[in-house]
């Protein structure tokens, strides 16, 4: 059996010069391919207009090519917008993108965030969560991770009623990459999709390194927040890594009861080896944590859950992301009333520590992740052609 190409989206620009070195073409072939694939998002060899046919065909029978293709797009084009994908072997994912909002994870104003998967279902089972209702399949690429950025922008690029929201790229922006201008949508990233981005951390680092060079997606360390169910050996292998990744703690519970009853993964990570390894994050990185934590009626929203939260949160520096549940179809959870969550928050608030409410963006696309993929398969139960790649 002949070995599968590696993909060009996967592909670290010195992995590229090796390849250029030896085929005898000049170095500044290598800043060309790069600015087709990630700042001009072509959707294939025979787009790059300006290298010899030579080259090109060097490269395809080098570099697997392959997008992820569209099969639906939900909600509306100036909101929350939630895309399911198909990938090679028909496995289907999703990616959420949530238009321009003041800072939900960084600093400053954001423009444009992008929700990425990780991986096909996930083994964690959570007990709120869509996502891990059927297990995982499999973890994604570095290809399909960074796949999910490209071709939202190719998307973006072929939709004519999207173009009034395109804005340059900054290019003097201190967090910001020098690049060749480009018109870019995306500039914030929270790993949050489906699976559990830790437990395929290789692939994941791999794909945000290419996603963070300046010769690649050019998008500040800053601007990209990974998000995790608790799983403490590989927070403190992150924390040791160089770059400066913001940390989400998908925590919904500040007592060892709560998070045992809803996250299976507190059996094996309880909070106080969670809480170690992110105080080592900290110690590593400085104030980059933020806490998740949906709002489940009557399971962690309670006054006496508050002091535990807010003292945690304190403890860390973390600020609070209180976010009310989103229902999922067949599980028994609600979310607390309007009311009951403003409540919490301002109960949490009053210890002094920083607590928002999310007014969440997508409610009503099936925005909780790993829902739409599970209302797609249920409905296909046989694969069926893509609805074209964008
Ligand atoms: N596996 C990682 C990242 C993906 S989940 C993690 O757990 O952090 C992204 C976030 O969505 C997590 O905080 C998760 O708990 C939350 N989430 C899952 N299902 C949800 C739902 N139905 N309503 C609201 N948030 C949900
Ligand atoms: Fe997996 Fe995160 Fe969902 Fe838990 S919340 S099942 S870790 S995707």
């Amino acid at each position: 059996m002949t070995e599968p190409r590696p993909s060009i989206h996967a592909c670290h620009r010195n992995d590229l010069a090796t390849h250029l070195a030896a085929w005898d073409e000049s170095a500044w072939r290598i800043d060309q391919i790069l600015d087709w694939v990630h700042a001009k998002r072509a959707g294939g060899w025979d787009e790059m207009t300006n290298l010899s046919r030579k080259l090109r065909q060097q490269l395809a029978e080098t570099f697997e090519f392959q997008l992820p293709a569209l099969v639906q797009r939900q909600g509306a084009i100036d909101s929350t917008q939630k895309f399911l994908w198909r990938l090679r072997d028909d496995a289907l994912i999703e990616s959420v993108l949530i238009p321009a909002n003041p800072a939900l994870y960084g600093e400053g104003a954001d423009r444009t965030t992008l929700c990425l998967s990780t991986q096909v279902g996930c083994a964690y089972g959570c007990r709120f969560c869509a996502s891990g209702l059927d297990g995982l399949k499999r973890n994604l690429g570095p290809e399909e991770i960074v796949g999910q950025v490209l071709a939202i922008e190719r998307w973006h690029k072929a939709e004519p009623a999207t173009q009034a929201v395109v804005v340059p790229a900054p290019e003097s922006a201190p967090d910001k990459p020098a690049r060749a201008a480009s018109m870019r949508l995306i500039d914030n990233l929270v790993v949050m999709g489906m699976g559990e981005p830790l437990a395929n951390y290789d692939n994941l680092l791999r794909a945000l390194r290419i996603l963070n060079a300046p010769w690649g997606g050019g998008i500040g360390a800053r601007k990209i927040t990974i998000s995790t169910s608790g799983l403490a050996p590989q927070i403190r292998r992150l924390s040791k890594e160089p770059e400066q990744f913001r940390l989400a703690i998908s925590l919904h519970g500040a007592t060892d009861e709560v998070r045992d009853r809803i996250m299976p993964v507190n059996r094996r990570y309880p909070l106080a080896e969670l809480a170690a390894a992110c105080s080592e994050y900290l110690e590593q990185k400085g104030k980059m944590i933020t806490f998740e934590y949906v709002l489940l009626a009557g399971v962690n929203d309670a006054p006496e859950h508050a002091r535990p939260l807010a003292e945690l949160a304190r403890r860390l520096h973390a600020k609070i992301n209180l976010i009310p549940y989103n229902t999922v179809e067949g599980l028994p959870w609600t979310r607390p009333a309007d009311a009951a969550c403003q409540a919490f928050t301002a109960r949490v608030s009053a210890f002094g520590v920083p607590a928002t409410l999310r007014l969440e963006k997508g409610h009503d696309i099936d925005a909780a992740c790993g829902q739409l993929r599970l209302k797609v398969e249920a409905k296909i139960s046989s694969p069926q052609p893509a609805a074209g790649n964008p």
